[in-house]
């Protein structure tokens, strides 16, 4: 039998502000354990929840450009729930009244146009890390001597730097038929998060994360599969190989007869395979109810505006202004637009005086080949070579003053190590030697010294004019403008027969 793969995700954005969603702790990544807290988000008995604002209008931005119904009153309830990462005992959430619903968002799967519909948006606060032992031996970020470090074996510590960080869940229906479809979901997602600037996206420090359910159907069935929950997948490669798994795994156990058990399962990243969790951590009953220290929210129309108003232009809108206006390729333009930082920057280079698609050829070839040798992201791009010195390297290129392939060098020196392109073409003496005058000298020597080649060249073997050019190259240590030289030794030739 065939199977149709379905697929649902969540995401946890976390949202780009200073400061917590109910205390005025900092956000900030990597701080030492425990000094990013306060009696609020640390749960004291007696203090009383604040909510940021600005959070909140972050994650109404986030359902906007979702397309989804904004409930214009809204409000917060508690999920109660006991663990050692969470102080209060209660996480503070949206259950019943969540901020978005009934959303969607479009994106290109396997040169397919598609449509996820979201099922809602909402805000909620992280919980604290626990520190498990092999984090607690390896983490430089506690200030304590080899002993008392050694004192620490094998146990688990708690950091609450996290605990009341603001995030926005997403949570798709069960749209997405294929694992491909769910990676391009989740970059999309990710693309649309960074273009609205609510989030950093950094996944690699788990200001994003996803969370997967999937399951199995015949092909033609209308009715769903056990569906199987994975967690613990810490980035979108984590995500893929995981669901990968699942649909061989759920594969295999509908070939035998089995039935696939409605389970949540943990993604083991170095083992490769997903294994059930244990069934005492998933016997859940939140007893969500209203939080009582918190008054509803009411969206009124002209904050309900602002927020509109401050949706940038998104990427399917740039791609097609990118398209119409500026003559690129679709290709090319879904490349630059895919990454905000970098479409960015080639408006920049536009706006420069480039050409829209020699600069998209460089930025798609070149300049992200080296960023990618370098662990480097097209959000490093400004800050190492500014679009005007990218600019004038495009020109100087064009123009024969470098090859192109000392161009590119350039490039990728100038992108590692911050040098301007044209300090270094002229500290290290690039320029191409254009000029026929120049060159002259040296094709005549060079002629005057392979008299065989000459002779080739004369009865027609083109290998001898490669040879020819191969020593001029040689003479002039690999700056003479390749054109001049064929056009100066053809003239050679015909001058004197
Ligand atoms: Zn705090």
């Amino acid at each position: 039998m065939q199977y149709e793969v379905v697929i649902g995700l969540e995401a946890h954005a976390q949202l780009a502000t200073k400061a917590k969603l109910f205390c005025g702790c900092s956000t900030a990544f990597g701080a030492p354990p425990n000094t990013l807290t306060c009696p609020v988000c640390t749960g004291h008995p007696g203090v009383l929840p604040v909510l940021n604002h600005t959070a909140f209008d972050y994650a109404l931005r986030t359902a906007l450009a979702l397309n989804c119904h904004i409930n214009r009153h809204t409000a917060l309830d508690r999920k109660n729930y006991y663990y050692p990462d969470l102080p209060k005992n209660y996480q503070i959430s949206q259950n019943y009244l969540n901020l978005g619903v009934n959303g969607q968002i479009g994106l290109e799967a396997g040169g397919q146009a598609r449509r996820i519909r979201i099922h809602n948006v909402h805000i909620e606060e992280d919980a604290g890390k626990l520190l498990h032992p092999e984090d607690v031996q390896q983490s430089t970020l506690f200030d304590i001597s080899q002993e008392e470090r050694a004192a620490l074996a094998g146990m688990t510590l708690v950091d609450l730097n996290r605990a009341g960080t603001p995030l926005c869940e997403i949570v798709t229906e069960p749209d997405m038929r294929s694992v491909e479809e769910a990676h391009v979901y989740m970059e999309t997602l990710a693309s649309l998060l960074l273009y609205l600037g609510v989030s950093d996206c950094r996944m690699q420090e788990g200001s994003l994360r996803f969370e997967a359910s999937i399951s199995l159907r015949p092909i033609g069935s209308t009715q769903y599969g056990n569906r199987v929950e994975i967690k613990n997948v810490n980035s979108m490669k984590a995500v893929v190989r995981a669901l990968e798994y699942e649909v061989q795994r759920q594969t295999d156990c509908l070939a035998h007869g089995e039935a696939v058990a409605r389970e949540t399962r943990l993604w083991d990243d170095s083992g490769g395979r997903t294994a059930p969790m244990r069934s005492k951590e998933q016997a859940h009953d939140y007893r969500y109810f209203p939080e009582p220290d918190l008054v509803p929210v009411e969206i009124d129309a002209a904050w309900l505006e602002r927020a509109r108003a401050a949706i940038p232009e998104l990427a399917p809108a740039r791609r097609r202004r990118f398209v119409e206006q500026l003559g690129l390729p679709d290709y090319d333009a879904g490349v630059l637009v895919s990454d905000k930082a970098l479409a960015d920057y080639f408006q920049d280079c536009v706006r420069h005086g480039a050409e829209p698609k020699a600069a998209s050829n460089w930025l798609m070839g070149t300049v992200l080949r080296v960023l990618n040798e370098g662990n480097l992201a097209p959000a490093d791009l400004p800050g190492r070579l500014s679009a005007e010195s990218f600019c004038d390297l495009i020109r100087l290129v064009e123009d024969g003053t470098v090859a192109a392939n000392t161009g590119k060098q350039v490039l990728a020196e100038a992108i590692a190590m911050g040098q301007a392109p044209r300090e270094t073409i002229e500290r290290k003496g690039l320029r191409q030697i254009s000029d026929a005058a120049e060159l002259e000298a040296v094709v005549l020597q060079t002629l005057k010294d392979n008299p065989k080649a000459v002779s080739d060249l004369r009865e027609g073997k083109k290998q001898a004019q490669g040879f020819l050019m191969g020593q001029v190259m040689k003479a002039t240590r690999g700056k003479a403008n390749p054109r001049a030289v064929a056009e100066l030794i053809a003239r050679k030739l015909a001058e004197a027969p």
